[in-house]
Order: structure tokens, then C-alpha cells, then sequence
């Protein structure tokens, strides 16, 4: 078929020039969409970091106003309960006094006492030692009631240990219940009430009173948590070991109390050498991440973590952490590291660590950054997409004008060969009658009969070129009457046969019974249709030299090109019938025009009824034709709303059908 191609380079060329066109300004808008996505993402940063720095000096400020808070609390004439996580330490040459006590688990030296007596024992203790029991028994039994506590520990202690030693125990765990009621005497360095206490659960153990062991055990763990006794570290360690021993279980302690305990520690050590305490100001004791400053009042020390939980709330996703010059962090979560992270260092805040602020949960930030990339990478797809589809339409409608304007030539060529052939007839016919005056009167009228003949075909041909430009600027009249389709075709039939008969054609005429076919056509252009599709048929069924067998395409082709096939005037008699027929049709009435000739390639019978297409074969084997036939055929149908049905079967021949709406 005659499709639209370009010739040549054309397509490659239009091709090169579509890319020139389309592809810098594609190109273009990726850029700068990668450039745009790359600015908003800085910006994005920029502003983070903006609102970061802005949030760790609100961050320095609340801490400022939170420390001065406390400050304002232990100055004032009647110390207030101090926050969580902040102990005030005294210290004096007696001494490391803590405000609350119970936040530190031991002093660096214990709370003083009086101790127990012991001197006045030591007559009593000679004879106990010598094994005479129960004199000794009496005289502790004695002094026990005396009104001096230290005296009455004294006797208590012994009176306890001669019933253990004899394994009395419920006498010994009297003499050490009534020893626990004594307070603020001292035994070994140690409260008279807790020794009472850890000599009362030993005798439970000796006695295998487990179930009682682990009441008491339980009950002197509480008093010893809650800070009822403050001992020195070597002390709090060994009773902390026992219960530990006695419970079965080991101490919960909370690293902040052992914080505050090695703080008052430190700060002893301090006061030892250098007999005063720390120079005025906030500092870090380094080891126990604890910070401490001087007040009127005495030594604040607070734990980071505690600073930590006063800052005003960060934004969510943001960390806050508190870092050691060495960088060892204090408190908070790992900080990340890099240029979006926000640091404030001691130097800037006068606090002893780095105060850092860093995008913990960047993934917000990379969402929100992602979801705008998203958005524009869609809009840049949209629009490459919308680039790319008009492109193609572009490139189709070329492609289109440049198929109609080669069609358009061809045309222009086939009408010239279509005029040349009956123009070159009657010039030769006029010319023989001119030289001759004595031709034969047969002969004379065959010439003129050939004048006739061609003078007509002439005549159909601007004719029919007048009315397709009038069908196709839509200004065909069409007088519609009633016709009888089987008439109709037996009068055109009957009036091709006159033309094609000689040449070797039948053309059968089958009308279905019975014979009335009722239509409201316009005849005149029915018959115009049905004459074309019988000149086609006559046309594309040219003789064959080969076997029926070897009517193929390829074979066609190769006989084209070997010469072989004959030209009009040239038939033979082998498979030149043309059937028509008038049948009913399921949407009113149908015309059939059936031949046995070239057939139609699958991929031309739809593009053939468009206006200057010319079947491929058509082209190769020279048959002359102008490519408006069948697209005028359609003209006519559609005027009288009907369809063309086309069956085909390559080298066995066509089948068109005009399906006409029946009248009445
Ligand atoms: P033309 O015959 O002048 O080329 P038409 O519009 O009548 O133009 O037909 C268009 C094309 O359809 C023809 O070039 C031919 O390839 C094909 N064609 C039409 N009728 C037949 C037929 N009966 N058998 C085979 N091919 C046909």
C-alpha cells in the first residue's frame, strides 16, 4: 500500500531535527528540577539549623533559669525541699552533712555518737571469760537497767552474747530487741540499734529461723535504703554484704545516690587538703558526671540527667545532650556529628560541658524532603510525559501531512496516465481519420465507435473527479427516491457486461427471490458505487500465465516483474468471472461484488478506503488508478447510511458488500 512514508533520509533527518527541538528543553527542565530539589533541600537545612540554634539558646536559658531557681531555694533563711536529683552538701571539719540524707547511700565520716560503755564491764567480763556464766549473766542483767543509755548498751550487748553463747536465743534476741530501742550510742563506730539489729538476724541464722530471718532481714534492708543510719563506705559495705547474704538477693541501689556518695567523697578530700572547700563557681566532678557549685548555702551538686529533664521540651525529633570537653557524653542520646548539629560549648554557656543539639530523627526531616521530591519529581514526570505525548502527536501529524502530500503527487501522476490513455486514442484515431478519406465504411464506424468509447471514458473520469471534490466538500446533492436494489444492479451489470465482455469478463447477476429489494437511493450514485467496485474487481483480476495454485502474492510480484502478466486488452479466459449478487442482509439489503483476483493484504483493507491509497500491488504491477474509487464508493454508502463490508483472502480474491438499509 501506499503508505505515507517519507522517502529517503526524511524520517531519520525529521528525527535528528524532532531531538534538536524537543531534547534541550527536556534536558533544560530536568536541571533545573534537580537544581530546584538540590536548592530546597540546602534551604531545608539551612532553615533546621536556624531553628536549632534558636532552640539550644532557649534550651541554655530555661537550664540558667532553672539553676538560678535552685539556688534562690537552698539561700533562702528556711531551706525548701530540694528537686529531684539535687543534694546540698555541708561540710565542716567534722564532717559531710547532705541535705536530704537519703539521697546518698554514705558519708565519708560517720555521724559521731557516744560510745557504748565498756570500761565498767571489764570485773564482769574477767569472770565471764573464765567461764563463770551466771554471776557475770546477773550483774549485766543488773546494769542493763540503768537510765544511761551507753551504759545500758553496754550490759544489753553482753547480757546477749553470754544467752548466744549458751544458745539461748530467744533471751538473746530479747537482750538484742531491747538493744535496738537505744539510739545515738555508738558500738564499734557503729549505732547501737543497727548493731542490734544485724546481731538480731545473725541469731536467726545460727538457729536456722529462716522464716524470721527473712522478715527482719527485710526490715533492716528498708531502714538501711531509706538512709536511717549514715555510715562511712567501709561500713555501709559490709552491712550492705550481709543483707546481701541474709536476703539472697542483691541490693538495688540507684547510680545516682552512689553519684551523690562519692561526690560527698571528693568533696572530703577536698576539704582535707586544702582545708576549705571548692573555690566558688559551677564545675564538673569528672568521673561522677556530677555538677557542683558553690552557694552561700553549702555545695549544690545536680546530675545531668536531672539538668536535662528541666530544659524547656525540644521540638520533636531533636535531641538534646550534655557532652564533657573531652567528649564523653553526660547525658542525653549520642549526639550525631556534622554540619547540622548544634554545639554550645562551655566557654558560651559557663556551664562545665557542651550543651549539643542534634537532629536525632532525621528521618522527619528526610520524609518531609522526600515527599517534596516526590511531588516535584512528579510534576517534572507530568510535564516530560505531556513533552513526550505531544512530541509523538507532532511527529504523527508530519508524518501524516507528509503521507498525504506523497499521495498527493501520486495522484496527480495516476490522473495524468488515467487522461493520457484515451487522450492518446483519440489522437491516434482522429489522425488516422484525417489521412485517410477512403477508409472502409466498417472501418470508419469502428473509429468512431472507438471516438465514442473514449470520449466517454473521458467524460466518466472528470466526472467522477468533479463529484468527489463535491463529496468531499460536502456539497453532493443526492436526490433519494425509491429504487429497487435488484433492478438497479441487473441495469448496471447488464451495462458493464457491453464493457467488459470482449474483453474476456463474465459477470453473473444472482438475485436472491424474491426479486424485490425496496431502497430510498439516490441511483444515479448507487450506480457510480456499484461501477467501481465491478471496474475493480475486473481491475485487480488481471491473467495469470501460472497454474491457479501459483496465484499468490510473491508469485504474482515475481510474474509483474518477469513481464508475464498481460495488460488490459490482453485477458485470457481462465478465472475472469465477476459475481454479483442482491441478498438480504440482518441490517437491511446487501450488493455483493465477489472476484476471484489479487485479493487484499490484511494490513491495506482499511487504509484503501481512504482518499489516494493505493493497494501496494496496485503500484508494482502497473495497474492504473487514481485512489479515489473506493473512498468515493464510501462516500455514497455513508450518504445512504449504509456500510461496505470487505472479505478477502490474498490470491484467491474479493468480496465487497454494499449494506444498504432496506425502504419501507
Ligand atoms: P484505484 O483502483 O484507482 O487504485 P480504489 O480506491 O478503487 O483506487 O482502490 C484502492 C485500492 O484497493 C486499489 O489500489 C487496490 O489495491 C485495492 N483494491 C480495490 N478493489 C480491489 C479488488 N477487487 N481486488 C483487489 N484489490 C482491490
Amino acid at each position: 500500500m501506499s503508505k505515507g512514508r517519507l522517502s529517503g533520509s526524511s524520517p531519520r533527518a525529521l528525527a535528528v531535527l524532532f531531538l534538536a527541538v524537543v531534547a534541550p528543553p527536556a534536558i533544560t527542565l530536568v536541571w533545573l528540577g534537580i537544581q530546584l530539589l538540590q536548592q530546597d533541600r540546602s534551604l531545608g537545612a539551612q532553615r533546621d539549623l536556624e531553628r536549632r540554634q534558636a532552640a539550644a539558646q532557649a534550651v541554655l536559658r530555661s537550664l540558667e533559669h532553672s539553676l538560678a531557681e535552685v539556688e534562690r531555694l537552698t539561700e533562702a533563711p528556711l531551706p525548701a525541699p530540694l528537686p529531684d536529683g539535687v543534694v546540698r552538701f555541708t561540710v565542716s571539719p567534722t564532717g559531710v552533712e547532705a541535705q536530704p540524707p537519703a539521697r546518698v547511700l554514705w558519708l565519708p565520716v560517720p555521724r559521731s555518737m557516744p560510745p557504748a560503755e565498756a570500761r565498767q564491764f571489764a570485773e564482769t567480763e574477767k569472770i565471764e571469760f573464765q567461764g563463770v556464766a551466771d554471776p557475770a549473766l546477773f550483774t549485766y542483767q543488773e546494769i542493763a537497767r540503768s537510765p544511761k543509755p551507753a551504759v545500758r548498751a553496754g550490759a544489753l550487748l553482753r547480757l546477749a552474747r553470754i544467752h548466744r553463747r549458751a544458745a539461748r536465743w530467744d533471751d538473746a534476741l530479747a537482750a538484742y530487741h531491747s538493744l535496738a530501742g537505744i539510739n545515738r550510742v555508738a558500738i564499734d563506730g557503729m549505732p547501737a540499734d543497727l548493731v542490734a539489729l544485724r546481731a538480731t538476724c545473725s541469731v536467726l541464722e545460727d538457729s536456722g529461723r529462716k522464716q524470721e530471718l527473712r522478715r527482719e532481714a527485710a526490715a533492716l534492708e528498708a531502714g538501711f535504703l531509706a538512709g536511717r543510719w549514715m555510715l562511712d563506705q567501709p561500713a555501709w559495705e559490709l552491712v550492705a554484704g550481709q543483707l546481701e547474704q541474709w536476703t539472697g538477693r542483691a541490693l538495688q541501689v540507684s547510680a545516682e545516690r552512689k553519684a551523690f556518695s562519692a561526690v560527698a567523697d571528693w568533696l572530703w578530700n577536698e576539704w582535707q587538703r586544702n582545708r576549705e572547700l571548692p573555690a566558688s563557681g559551677r564545675r564538673l566532678v569528672v568521673g561522677e558526671a556530677t555538677l557542683l557549685w558553690r552557694t552561700p548555702g553549702g555545695v549544690l551538686a545536680i546530675l545531668p540527667s536531672v539538668l536535662r529533664a528541666w530544659t524547656i521540651p525540644i521540638t520533636a525529633g531533636e535531641h538534646l545532650s550534655l557532652v564533657t570537653a573531652s567528649g564523653r557524653l553526660l547525658a542525653g542520646p549520642q549526639p550525631l556529628n556534622g554540619p547540622a548539629t548544634v554545639k554550645l560549648p562551655a566557654s558560651e554557656t559557663g556551664l562545665p560541658w557542651t550543651l549539643v543539639l542534634s537532629p536525632g530523627d532525621s528521618s522527619r526531616q528526610t520524609q518531609e524532603f522526600a515527599g517534596r521530591r516526590r511531588l516535584l519529581s512528579l510534576g517534572l514526570a507530568a510535564i516530560l510525559l505531556l513533552l513526550a505525548g505531544g512530541s509523538y502527536f507532532l511527529w504523527r501529524v508530519i508524518q501524516r501531512e507528509l503521507a498525504v502530500a506523497r499521495l498527493q503527487t501520486e495522484f496527480v501522476s495516476a490522473v495524468s496516465h488515467e487522461f493520457r490513455t484515451p487522450l492518446t486514442s483519440l489522437r491516434h484515431l482522429t489522425e488516422l481519420l484525417e489521412e485517410d478519406d477512403d477508409l472502409p465504411r466498417e472501418r470508419r464506424r469502428s473509429f468512431y465507435e472507438a471516438l465514442g468509447r473514449n470520449t466517454e471514458r473521458l467524460h466518466r473520469l472528470v466526472e467522477s473527479l468533479l463529484d468527489f471534490a463535491r463529496m468531499e466538500g460536502g456539497r453532493k446533492p443526492y436526490d433519494f427516491e425509491p429504487v429497487d436494489a435488484g433492478e438497479l444492479a441487473a441495469q448496471v451489470v447488464a451495462d458493464f457486461r457491453k464493457e467488459v465482455e470482449p474483453r474476456g469478463f463474465t459477470i453473473d447477476l444472482d438475485v436472491e427471490a424474491p426479486a424485490a429489494f425496496p431502497l430510498r437511493a439516490d441511483a444515479a450514485s448507487l450506480t457510480n458505487a456499484l461501477w467501481n467496485l465491478l471496474d475493480n474487481a475486473v481491475k485487480y483480476s488481471p491473467a495469470r500465465t501460472g497454474p491457479p495454485a501459483a496465484l499468490t502474492a510473491a508469485g504474482l510480484a515475481q510474474a509483474g516483474a518477469a513481464g508475464r502478466l498481460r495488460c488490459a486488452g490482453d485477458y485470457q479466459e481462465e478465472r475472469r468471472a465477476v459475481h454479483v449478487s442482491v441478498h438480504r442482509h440482518p441490517a437491511g439489503v446487501a450488493i455483493s461484488v465477489r472476484d476471484d483476483g489479487l485479493g487484499i493484504p490484511r494490513h491495506e483493507r482499511k487504509e484503501i478506503f481512504r482518499r489516494f491509497v493505493r493497494g501496494e500491488q496496485a503500484g508494482r504491477l502497473g495497474i492504473q488508478g487514481t485512489g479515489l474509487g473506493l473512498a468515493m464508493v464510501s462516500h455514497i454508502v455513508q450518504a445512504h447510511g449504509g456500510t461496505i463490508e470487505l472479505e478477502s483472502e490474498e490470491g484467491a480474491g474479493s468480496t465487497f458488500r454494499l449494506v444498504l438499509p432496506a425502504h419501507g
